[in-house]
């Protein structure tokens, strides 16, 4: 029995919260009762824990979470200097995490993704895989713009030749062997659902329906999306590059053919000069310049990023 017990394993679920203190009591409650039943079951040691991590909240989300830590040894926090995004308050969680515990459950703090995840995922890493997909079963609670923009963004990926597990979002299971696998990869422009598949190791999905957020509102606004998708196809892809050759080409060979049918025109005396047509042309181009330009400073913007090596982030305080 007490070697049985000794091979449960130890699983930390790592929550990034950025201002949640309307949602975080909730979480707790939940969690609490969740992890106790898993304990309670013998599916995993009794040395698991919950993890929060701070990402800068201007709230009084880690006055709770330091609460919550002091009332029960189940919870732990770290808190980030500042607030850093999503991507690397997830980051931080799982390499903190990682050190203390055989297995890491990432989530959302507002519990979106349906816990009885955790429990299938457990099951799924005992079957020896070392990545667990949690995929949403469907989006019908989700807002008809979100549920949108999200199909358009996983369709683009895949155009553009990015592998990542379709409706999959940031909940996922990953053994410690993964993990050390995770901190390999040194970039800093983060966009894990793009990193982690490039990991390997033996993996699975488990599908889980999607809820309504109870409290709080979401942290990401219609800004931050774009920027997420835009971060994602970026840092994976250099198909937008290739893009804009083609598009490069296509007009050449088109305003070389207007060229000739211009000149043959005028060899056959017939009225060529068009002003309005002249202007709407260098409008025209001069738009599409602009538009390669930028893309290609995109990629340079992540050159520049990817030399300075900043850190992907500091912590500043830690309970565990
Ligand atoms: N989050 C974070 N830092 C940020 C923005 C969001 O740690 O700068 C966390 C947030 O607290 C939540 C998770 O990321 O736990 C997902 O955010 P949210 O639920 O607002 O996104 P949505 O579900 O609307 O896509
Ligand atoms: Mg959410």
């Amino acid at each position: 029995m007490l070697v049985k017990k000794l091979k449960l394993p130890i699983l930390y679920l790592v929550l990034p919260c950025y201002n949640e203190e309307e949602i975080l009591p909730l979480t707790k409650k939940t969690l609490e009762e969740e992890m106790s039943n898993l304990i309670n079951n013998e599916k995993i040691s009794n040395l698991s824990k919950v993890m929060f991590v701070n990402d800068g909240s201007k709230d009084k989300t880690w006055s709770l979470i330091k609460k919550y830590h002091e009332e029960n040894s189940l919870f732990a926090g770290i808190s980030l200097s500042r607030n850093k995004g999503h991507q690397n308050a997830l980051l931080a969680g799982l390499m903190v995490a990682k050190e203390k515990s055989d297995i890491v459950i990432s989530m959302d703090a507002d519990l979106q993704d349906d816990i009885s995840v955790i429990s299938k995922m457990i099951d799924a890493y005992k079957e020896g895989n070392e990545i667990v997909y949690g995929v949403r079963e469907s989006r019908q609670k989700d807002t008809w713009f979100k549920r949108n923009s999200a199909e358009l963004f996983y369709k683009l990926m895949k155009m553009m030749g990015v592998e990542v597990v379709y409706n999959h979002a940031d909940c996922r299971l990953m053994s410690k062997k993964a993990l050390d696998g995770l901190e390999q990869f040194q970039e800093v422009n983060l966009f894990l659902r793009g990193i982690v598949p490039l990991i390997g190791y033996q993996s699975s999905v488990v599908y889980y329906p999607r809820n309504q957020r109870v409290a709080g509102e979401s942290k990401y606004p219609f800004k931050k999306m774009l920027n997420f998708a835009l971060e994602g196809i970026t840092s994976f892809s250099v198909k937008p590059l290739r893009l804009i050759i083609m598009l490069g080409l296509i007009i050449t060979i088109i305003s070389f053919l207007f060229l000739v049918t211009c000149l043959i025109s005028k060899f056959t005396n017939h009225f060529v000069s068009d002003l309005k047509f002249i202007l709407l042309s260098i409008w025209f181009i001069g738009g599409l310049l602009m538009l390669c330009i930028g893309l290609v400073g995109e990629y340079i913007g992540k050159i520049y990023n990817e030399v300075k090596k900043r850190p992907r982030y500091i912590i500043k305080e830690e309970l565990l």
